[in-house]
């Protein structure tokens, strides 16, 4: 993350945008300007070494006018609370144009869990999960994945907040579960089959024809991974390819099943056989037809955004552009799906998973995965008819249609007392 820009801010600015397209009242406004709750804990951890050390973590919920907060918990020595608070907001927005029920929430923990060994992160997630336990809950705030978080830490939160509300196993606190423990078919490869239904139904809208597509992605993690391979399904052909260690190019095409392996084998996408290694910037401003930014905030910024050449940017990370960026791009041309929208398999499949845990049944992939088409086909549409509508890009699209859904459900709803 570019350690100047303050997520918060930015996440505040568009609110701002959005509130002037929705001639929004400004009690209303400084409701959604400010999270409902931010809880800070210290975490206590006796590391293998035999010390003690003490992280920090936080759990922030932005609203929950629609239904319970709902976000991930990240683990990342850049976390800060302004950061949580932002994609706290984001959830909002994320799970109001997904039209799921919830609001929105984020945690996090500033840590770095390549450098911590499976003890020490069981016992630095389990503190956590007690930390917040107060707060989280099935029908409250329902934690998730994030960065550098998965099916592991998600077992544990669920088996700590088990046995400490009322030692009865209650899966539906959280979701993005393994398998054996009530997590959903679909759920792992959620976040890219929705980015890639989103390029598609995009491809429509702007004649690119997927089979002349090529690709770029910054960041090959989960969500980079399948992003790729689904589009690559529909005929895109991936050029290039990043995460933390190194970027890969290769004009021909690059077989993401075998980068997949490679980075099995060897921890990272660099020295890819057959590839020339490349910069971040030479990746993001790559001669290519749609670029997918899955890594951290703040990568397309005013210093780089006029040197993007792909006609669609598909957001697979959350906060990747800068608003100042979204306005060069948009003057530019280029279509951006923006992250709120375009990653929002993610939080939508959980939403399936909820749904299986609290009616103790369970859904074949193939049905998730229609579901999820359906659910984020008529999610972009929506976005896109209000671009069209407003004449507005469509992150102001999607803002100023998740903020009207969240506005219109907290003036029905009251204020009270
Ligand atoms: N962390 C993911 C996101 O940013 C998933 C959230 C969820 O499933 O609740 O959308």
């Amino acid at each position: 993350m570019s350690e100047s820009i303050n997520p918060f801010e930015v996440a505040l600015k568009q609110l701002e945008t959005a509130a002037k397209y929705l001639d929004l009242d400004s009690g209303y406004h400084q409701i959604l300007a400010n999270p409902k709750r931010v809880l800070t804990v210290s975490l206590p951890v006796k590391m293998d070494d035999g010390s003690i050390r003490v992280f920090t973590g936080f759990r922030s919920q932005h609203n929950d006018a629609r239904g319970p907060c709902k976000g991930g918990i990240r683990y990342h020595p850049g976390v800060t609370i302004d950061e949580v608070k932002a994609l706290s907001m984001w959830m909002t927005w994320k799970c109001a144009i997904a039209d799921i029920p919830y609001g929105g929430g984020k945690g996090g923990i500033i840590c770095d869990p390549k450098h911590m060994s499976v003890g020490e992160t069981e016992r630095l997630t389990r503190r956590y999960a007690y930390m917040i336990s107060d707060i989280i809950g099935p029908l409250t705030d329902i934690p998730a994945p994030d960065v550098y978080t998965g099916g592991k830490e998600m077992a544990w939160i669920m088996d700590t907040y088990s046995i400490v509300k009322g030692n009865f196993v209650q899966p539906e606190v959280i979701t993005g579960k393994p398998l054996p423990l009530g997590g959903s078919l679909g759920r792992n490869e959620a976040t890219g089959r929705g980015l890639a239904f989103t390029v598609r139904e995009a491809a429509k809208k702007l004649h690119i024809n997927m089979h002349d597509a090529t690709v770029s992605v910054q960041g090959f993690g989960n969500a980079g991974q399948f992003a790729s391979k689904l589009v690559q399904d529909q005929g895109a052909t991936v050029i290039a390819a990043s995460d933390s260690k190194g970027a890969v190019f290769n004009r021909e095409g690059i077989s993401v099943d075998a980068l997949v392996k490679h980075k099995q084998e060897t921890g990272s996408v660099a020295s890819f056989p057959g590839s020339k290694s490349i910069s971040n910037d030479e990746l993001l401003e790559m001669d290519c037809t749609i670029l997918i930014p899955a890594a951290l905030e703040n990568q397309i910024t005013d210093s780089n955004a006029k040197n993007i050449k792909a006609k669609l940017v598909a957001e697979a990370a959350n906060g990747p552009t800068t608003p100042e960026a979204d306005d060069i791009l948009y003057k530019n041309e280029i279509m951006v799906i923006p992250d709120i929208l375009a990653n929002g398999g993610g939080v939508t499949v959980s939403y399936f998973e909820w749904l299986q845990n609290l009616r103790r049944e369970y859904w074949t992939e193939e049905e998730v995965n229609n579901r999820l088409d359906k659910n984020i086909t008529k999610a972009f549409l929506d976005v896109y008819d209000t671009h069209q509508k407003f004449n507005i890009d469509m992150r102001k699209a999607g803002n100023v249609l998740a903020i009207n859904r969240v506005v219109e459900a907290m003036k029905l709803r009251g204020i009270w007392p």
